[in-house]
């Protein structure tokens, strides 16, 4: 099985835990540089995007996570974790760091204050799959190399962009790992594995022999 870890920093590490085991990856929690060393691909939570930056430069994660997106190792995004894979920011307090990769604007809080929590539609490729926002960012805009998968269907943000890949990075405004509906993590999870049989070198074991 790969190895996929969360980024245990803050926020819904648990959740992602068990939805990335009932893929049949080995799921593991990461706080230090050594542990980031050991994933195969990485899930970074849903929570408080300012709270999860600080605490990795503080941890001395920031770089090396930024160095593993260079790499290429595959990471998913979800909410605060899309924000921290964003290359530029709206709505975010001045100076916020992100981890960034990913070619897109997005704007924090973007369905607005007064909108907390709800459970919406999108639109997934040829699905139709429920979606649970929580002080959700969106998509605000995105570059060329980046394929849009999934838009709000109907009721706040009808329309706007809440699922996004660029290669080996996967982003979503909503909370998979709160649904039953697996597809999101499935697919992070075949991506991961991709990953893996192209270039076995990086796995952690074949690195230790
Ligand atoms: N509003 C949060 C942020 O920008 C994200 C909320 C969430 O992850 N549920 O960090």
């Amino acid at each position: 099985a790969v190895t996929v870890g969360v980024l245990a920093l803050q926020g819904d590490v648990r959740e992602h835990l068990a939805a990335l085991a009932a893929q049949g990856a080995t799921a593991v929690p990461v706080r230090r540089p050594e542990e980031l060393a050991a994933v195969d691909g990485l899930v970074l939570p849903g929570g408080e995007s300012t709270t999860i930056a600080k605490l990795a430069v503080r941890f001395g994660l920031m770089e090396p996570l930024r160095a593993a997106v260079r790499a290429g190792l595959p990471v998913y995004g979800s909410c605060a974790g899309m924000v921290l894979l964003a290359d530029r920011l709206v709505g975010a307090p001045e100076g916020q760091e992100t981890i960034g990769g990913l070619d897109v604007t997005v704007r924090r809080n973007a369905f607005g204050r007064q909108v907390d929590s709800f459970e919406s539609t999108v639109r997934l490729g040829a699905d139709t799959v429920p979606a649970v926002f929580i002080r959700a960012p969106w998509v605000e805009s995105a570059g060329p190399a980046v394929e849009v998968l999934g838009r709000v269907v109907g009721g706040v943000g009808d329309g706007r962009i809440v699922a996004v890949r660029q290669g080996h990075l996967l982003a979503t405004s909503f909370h998979p790992e709160l649904t039953g509906d697996r597809r999101v993590h499935t697919l992070f999870v075949d991506m991961v594995e991709q990953a893996v049989r192209s270039a076995p070198a990086r796995r952690s074991g074949a690195v230790a022999g």
